[in-house]
């Protein structure tokens, strides 16, 4: 089988820093010395090789044993979690993704500021519950449906979205909101570069292959965003997490197959499932 992979895929600069933050953690502090508030990434095969390592992911802060290194992920935290964690005297370890730092901030500035902070993400990702903790009373909406129930009625709305998210995504939900009688609306673009060029690159492929698969983690935002994108462009796609969950059903009338990858999955699973298909 021909197989074609999309220019921008894989591992983005801040899942490599997290990663490399957590190694040199196990290397300077030992094995089991490290806790991680949760799995570092979406990624299975990325968290047991850390596991292997030496890294503890159990990840509740109560917990963790006093004196400690807590390893803060690339979704980072709330500042009352981090608080927390130095009232229990843990040492800090931060691996947050320096865009996420940039919407933590900027939610907090807007705060200051006096606007009413609304983030457009997923309440119940990490990321969304760690950005919303820097100022009181965040609106989260993800949805049409929540921009006519949700939106206070304040006049100054100061808006920032989940780094994960695809422009078209917040576009839309965005001009939804400039058609109410909102006096003041300032958006802070905090949509990740890496994650856009990946899904325009998934985007583009689309046209050239009879099958997408798009590989990562079934819990990753990014991958599932590639997902839906790629089917939203009418390609048949499947989301796999890895070549075992592989079956030649999937491809029975395909000639030309197209692989991308979320932000949190290594290129090994990629070049093992790409091995994969081409021995077909
Ligand atoms: S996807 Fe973007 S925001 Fe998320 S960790 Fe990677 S570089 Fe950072």
């Amino acid at each position: 089988m021909k197989v074609k992979l999309a220019d921008k895929r894989g591992f983005c600069f801040g899942v490599e820093y997290a990663i490399e933050i957590a190694e040199r953690a196990i290397e300077k502090y030992g094995r089991n010395k490290v806790v991680a508030l949760g799995p570092v990434i979406h990624n299975k095969s990325v968290v047991e090789h850390l596991e292997q390592k030496g890294l503890d992911q159990s990840g509740d802060l109560e917990t963790i044993p006093k004196g400690s290194n807590v390893l803060i992920r690339s979704h980072g935290a709330t500042p009352e979690t981090i608080a927390r964690a130095r009232r229990r005297n843990l040492n800090i370890v931060d691996a947050t993704c320096v865009l996420v730092k940039k919407a933590q901030n900027m939610v907090r500035k807007l705060h200051e500021e006096g606007y009413q902070v609304v983030m457009i993400g997923d309440r119940n990702h990490p990321e969304v519950r760690g950005v919303i903790g820097y100022a009181p009373n965040v609106v989260v909406i993800d949805s049409l449906e929540e921009v006519a129930v949700a939106l206070p009625r304040k006049t100054r709305l100061g808006i920032v979205a989940q780094t994960t998210h695809s422009p078209a995504h917040l576009a839309e939900i965005v001009a939804e909101i400039v058609r109410r009688p909102f006096k003041e609306i300032k958006i802070h673009n905090t949509l990740c570069m890496e994650v856009t060029q990946r899904q325009a690159a998934a985007v583009a492929l689309c046209s050239e292959v009879d099958v997408m698969f798009v590989l990562g983690g079934l819990h990753s935002a990014n991958t599932q965003e590639l997902t839906r994108l790629c089917q939203a462009e009418g390609a048949h796609t499947y989301h796999l997490e890895k070549w075992e969950d592989f079956d030649p059903a999937m491809v029975a009338e395909a000639k030309v197959a197209g692989v991308t990858a979320g932000a949190s999955t290594p290129e090994w699973t990629i070049q093992a499932f790409v091995r994969g298909l081409e021995a077909l």
